[in-house]
């Protein structure tokens, strides 16, 4: 079957709901905080879901790893309000050991079916390598491939973790996933309003960041690229999956 390749476009659709799904408090901030702040001041109601507390993200093995984790579940909270998320969760999995099992997919299962999004947001699980000069985090790819399985078919499948059906958490279809750091970008989301505000939530992970200035440049170069794509000053690229 031959299908046209689709070609990127700026993106103005905006869900009424909305999860964020990653491995570690400072992801979705690098990542699409800047559409999440723009469809929150639009309307939209957003939750998001940190699979850990980011508790080896330090360069020090003596660091106390709870101590890290509580200041960057406090960080992400700050980070999270500059952003008009309504909540923000925890899961407490193990930073580096994140793993894609049932016991995690039934947790995000649950939240969604909680929440019931109409869509998720996650980054792509299936980027391994970007321009052959860094790895993608393996907690990164658990968490994204753990919300594409809870999303498809989990959630929607009464018969999937069927106590949750049981307690009342019905299924819930979420029609949309929006997949960033995708090597497959297809729909661009203008975000010329709302960069600055992702930056100011970026600058709440004090601890994570050893340059905040070069950090801050090198993502307005990324959302200026990402921009130049659709003919806007700044965008957040996605690799756009509609569920029907
Ligand atoms: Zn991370």
């Amino acid at each position: 079957m031959n299908e046209p390749a689709a070609v990127p476009h700026l993106h103005t659709e905006r869900p009424e709901r909305v999860m964020v799904i990653v491995a570690h408090p400072d992801d979705a901030d690098f990542g699409p905080a800047a559409t999440i702040a723009r469809w929150t001041s639009e309307g939209s109601v957003a939750q998001l879901v940190c699979c850990t507390s980011g508790d080896a993200g330090g360069e020090d093995a003596d660091l106390d790893p709870l101590q890290l984790a509580r200041l960057r579940e406090t960080e992400q909270r700050s980070a999270a309000a500059h952003l008009g998320y309504e909540r923000v969760v925890f899961l407490h999995r193990p930073d580096g050991a994140l793993a894609n099992d049932l016991a995690l997919r039934e947790q995000l299962v649950r939240l969604i079916r909680e929440f019931r999004p109409d869509a998720v947001l996650t980054m792509d699980p299936t980027v391994v390598f970007v321009r052959n000069s860094y790895v993608n985090h393996t907690d990164h790819r658990a968490a994204a491939m753990a919300a594409v399985d809870a999303v498809y078919p989990a959630a929607r499948n009464p018969m999937a973790f069927a106590h949750l059906s049981k307690e009342g958490l019905a299924a819930h279809p979420v029609g949309r996933l929006y997949l960033f750091f995708s090597d497959q970008p297809t729909v661009y989301v203008d975000v010329s309003g709302t960069m600055d505000r992702k930056l100011a939530a970026l600058r709440e992970h004090a601890s994570q960041l050893q340059d905040p200035r070069e950090t801050e440049a090198r993502l307005r170069e990324w959302a200026a690229e990402a921009g130049s794509a659709v003919g806007v000053e700044a965008a957040d690229a996605f690799r756009l999956i509609t569920i029907d």
